[in-house]
């Protein structure tokens, strides 16, 4: 069912029902958009994935929770929208092919912007508005590999309760989100919210797959959308620092990375992280720590350009 995006009213669909619908943006794109109204008032609990084009797990994450609930059996409401951004889903990119804008860094957009800004206002308007608690399930795609995680906010208590019963054995805290975010939106607006990462690769790797379909009936239950407790979560590690990806340690040369060091390794202030050579071996640049940490995003895919971020360093927090 087509509803034009400015006209989307969840509460004008009956209760106790399951709508598979496309929020129409003229001029734009189709957004598909999942509506669970539960049988009884409560919460409304919006998810995301998709709005990195090359992320799948939580789309997939999401279309199988929808077939599993029963809207009968829930007080309050789940809006999931599986693919945010349609065209770079369906091109296998992170940005848009459209207009090559990152969807994670232009919310909330604006109606009368650019292609992506178009869809990013109704991501933030006409779907995020509506909900009492945000999750935005992303991965690393098909450049970067991160652990396999919930983000969440240390200066936000509604954030942080529900990271520790997400079910993710690996936590990164933020004090601060960059702008242009779908969650830093979230944030301007009073509206709580978590984010995942993954293993990402272009793939659904099982585990991660299974932390964010847990991760979301930990939050349906944790906002009393269904109802039970969630089953208590056995943390790993608990990270702190600048979540952004682009943030990282930056390439200035095109070249192949070698890498040298993994995903969750600890290093030393000036240790060598990885190397950028040419395809004859020579050497472009080295890349080193610029601070003592832990190795929280690693630029996977090993062909690098100029501008790329390839190491992010979080701080451990245990
Ligand atoms: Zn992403």
């Amino acid at each position: 069912m087509i509803v034009e995006a400015v006209n989307f009213r969840p509460e004008s669909f009956p209760p106790a029902s399951c709508n598979r619908l496309s929020l129409h943006i003229p001029d734009t794109a189709d957004v598909p958009l999942l509506l669970l109204n539960g049988s009884r008032p409560g919460k409304t609990l919006v998810v995301t994935a998709g709005v990195h084009g090359d992320e799948y797990e939580g789309v997939r994450a999401i279309l199988e929770v929808v077939q599993e609930l029963s809207p009968q059996t829930m007080s309050g409401r789940l809006i999931a929208v599986p693919v945010a951004n349609p065209p770079a889903f369906w091109q296998g990119m992170r940005t848009s092919p459209v207009d090559g804008q990152n969807m994670a860094r232009i919310m909330p957009g604006s109606s009368t912007g650019t292609f992506s800004e178009r869809i990013a206002f109704t991501l933030a308007h006409n779907v995020i508005d509506f909900a009492d608690f945000y999750l935005d399930l992303h991965s690393g795609g098909i450049t970067y590999r991160m652990p396999s995680m919930v983000g969440y906010s240390t200066t936000d208590p509604r954030s942080t309760a529900a990271a520790a019963i997400f079910g993710a054995s690996i936590l990164w805290g933020h004090e601060q989100i960059a702008p242009g975010r779908t969650i830093s939106y979230a944030a301007s607006k009073g509206i709580p919210w978590l984010y995942t990462e993954a293993r990402g690769a272009g793939r659904i790797h099982p585990q991660d797959l299974e932390m964010m379909k847990s991760g979301i009936y930990n939050l349906l239950r944790h906002l009393g959308i269904l109802p039970g407790a969630p089953p208590s979560a056995a943390i790993q590690w608990r990270l702190q620092g600048e979540g952004d990806t682009d943030a990282g340690v930056t390439a200035t040369k095109t070249g192949f990375l070698l890498h040298k060091v993994h995903l969750l390794q600890t290093v030393q202030k000036g240790q060598l992280l990885g190397t950028l050579v040419s395809p004859t071996g020579e050497l472009l640049e080295e890349y080193r720590a610029e601070k003592a940490g832990i190795v929280g995003m690693v630029h996977e895919f090993p062909i690098v350009q100029p501008g790329d971020s390839l190491f992010l360093l979080a701080d451990r927090d245990l």
